[in-house]
């Protein structure tokens, strides 16, 4: 698997506002005292990356300078991301409507850094820059200091916000596996994540449920599709990934 290839902007730069963004993400549910309310759930939440960090270099030696942050958003969205430079948020809704396993909270933060760790944020920073400023590649290499944090921080949003590519998509399940079993968690868990998260999404979005019920698709389905070929992919990886759990558990 490859790393992606636009990668005009610095991955300093790229982390740097994405760290801004997460912040500001993070007062913002703080105000609405929706910022780690759940201090068992938050702590299960760190226990598991805390296991999957040390793994992570394999995939990017950068990843070591990352300053590593997992926080809980009380919130109904079914969502999860981790940011450029390891910026991880979770949301209750996914962690309550998905009724998350450890095993299977290790394989959605897995692939979430995985994201991360192979830039794929950042190119579509990079990609989302050009865009805003409206230049060509040429004098966007030459005026990066230019850029104004605005655009940077429009940009950092969009990047946990529009879909991934489905290549993207695959390295990432394969990257979220890996981390999970070398950490000791069950990667077949990975397939259930997404068989759950298909049933949540067939679910018809009905405003009449009662209140608190969920009415709108989940927004993870809407940045991560889920295919058959993924559930495909997956189990085809099984072999890989298996005997890196098995030999995990045994430590
Ligand atoms: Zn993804």
């Amino acid at each position: 698997m490859k790393r992606s290839r636009l990668l005009l902007l610095p991955a300093s730069t790229v982390e740097n506002a994405a760290a801004q963004q997460y912040a500001q993400l993070m007062r913002a549910a703080a105000q609405k005292n929706a910022l780690n309310v759940d201090k068992a759930q938050l702590e299960r939440l760190r226990n598991i990356a805390r296991a999957l960090i040390p793994h992570s270099t394999r995939f990017n030696p950068e990843a070591q300078k990352w300053r590593w942050e997992v926080n809980l958003i009380n919130s109904k969205q079914v969502n999860a991301f981790c940011m450029p430079g390891g910026k991880i948020a979770f949301f209750t809704g996914i962690l309550e409507q998905l009724n998350l396993t450890d095993d299977e909270v290790a394989v959605i933060m897995g692939h979430e850094i995985g994201h991360a760790l192979l830039e794929h944020g950042r190119a579509r920073m990079s990609e989302q820059v050009l865009k805003s400023v409206g230049i060509s590649i040429a004098a966007a290499v030459f005026n990066l200091g230019q850029i104004s944090a605005e655009i940077l921080a429009q940009a950092a949003n969009l990047a946990v916000s529009l879909p991934y590519a489905r290549s993207q998509e695959t390295d990432s399940d394969l990257v979220g596996m890996e981390l999970a079993a070398r950490a000791g968690f069950d990667p077949r868990a990975a397939v259930v994540v997404w068989q759950k998260m298909q049933k949540l999404g067939q679910q018809p979005a009905d405003g009449a449920k009662a209140p608190g019920g969920r009415s709108q698709p989940p927004q993870f389905l809407s940045t991560h599709p889920s295919h058959e070929t993924r559930i495909r992919d997956m189990q085809a990886a099984m072999p890989k990934v298996l005997p890196l759990y098995e030999s995990a558990k045994k430590r």
